[in-house]
């Protein structure tokens, strides 16, 4: 899990080449299975992985009503869910990789397996240490319910949505063109909150610390032509090369789209937040 989030610091995501051979303490080592949903080493007494496609109409559903719910694999022997059950009994943390596009995963560790609810043929679990020692995961009380659903939205939405981010556009700064992960963050255009943590790709876009800091300060602005704007004030001051270079001589210029034309930035929503920056300004 180390490996992992090693492997998943610079873009957020992972692809499934890299998790058919990641490398741990120098060996390569398979974290998904070739085929199925479900990886269950040879070598190991429980399952290791688990993909949950968020767009796949059975593969899981995450109910307002519970903890996570991962569908029983349909078309497969039984024997598949045996190390998952497992995994429950011994208490493992497994990984669950979430399908973000083909061969492209958002992965969440460790998760638990809590419950297995044989009438719906669901797994049922925790998506984080806290929600592990639940009374009856199956039948959560008001306040479990509100304290998962945050979790779902720290735990599942929030990486997701950088991962898709992320790979949008191609690990960049919309801005600046800055090509370090580890320095950008998926920043929303709209902070409203039934969308917030949504993985919207077109309420998103990849900024630079300093470009996602500035335009949540409303000293950059994006119009909806996609142009970005500098704070006049701001362009009036004197000062060292990060004012120079990394603010001023970004207005104007021209944000850096993401090549699939579904995934560019939502129109209505930067023109909405422009209108804050023109009233800023
Ligand atoms: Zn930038």
């Amino acid at each position: 899990m180390h490996a992992l989030a090693e492997a998943t610091a610079e873009s957020g995501f992972v692809t499934r080449a890299q998790l058919s051979a990641l490398e741990v303490a120098g060996m390569p080592r398979r974290v998904i299975d070739q085929g199925r949903g479900i990886w269950n080493p040879t070598t190991m007494s429980a399952t290791l992985s688990i993909i949950s496609d968020p767009l796949s109409e059975y593969d899981d559903i995450q109910e307002s009503d519970s903890l996570f719910r991962y569908a029983y694999q349909r078309g497969t022997d039984a024997g598949v869910h045996k190390k998952l059950r497992k995994a429950q009994e011994l208490e493992l943390p497994i990984i669950m990789l979430r399908t973000i596009a083909p061969g492209r995963y958002v992965p969440v560790f460790p998760v638990y397996v809590v419950g297995d609810d044989q009438a719906k043929r669901q797994f049922v679990l925790a998506l984080d240490e806290s929600l592990r020692f639940l009374r009856d995961p199956l039948h959560l009380s008001a306040d479990e319910r509100r304290y998962a659903e945050r979790v779902v939205q720290q735990r599942l939405h929030q990486p997701e949505f950088r991962g898709r981010i992320m790979r949008a556009y191609d690990t960049q700064c919309a801005v600046c063109r800055l090509k370090h992960g580890r320095l950008l963050d998926a920043a929303h255009i709209t902070e409203d909150g039934d969308d917030a943590g949504l993985p919207i790709v077109t309420n998103g876009l990849s900024l630079c610390k300093i470009h996602h800091a500035a335009y949540d300060a409303n000293l950059l602005g994006i119009s909806p032509d996609y142009v970005v704007h500098i704070d006049r004030d701001l362009l009036e001051e004197r000062d060292g090369p990060m004012l120079k270079h990394g603010l001023q001589e970004m207005d104007k210029a021209r944000l850096q789209l993401p090549t699939r034309r579904r995934e560019r930035p939502d129109r209505d929503r930067l023109a909405q937040r422009f209108a804050g920056f023109g009233a800023a300004g």
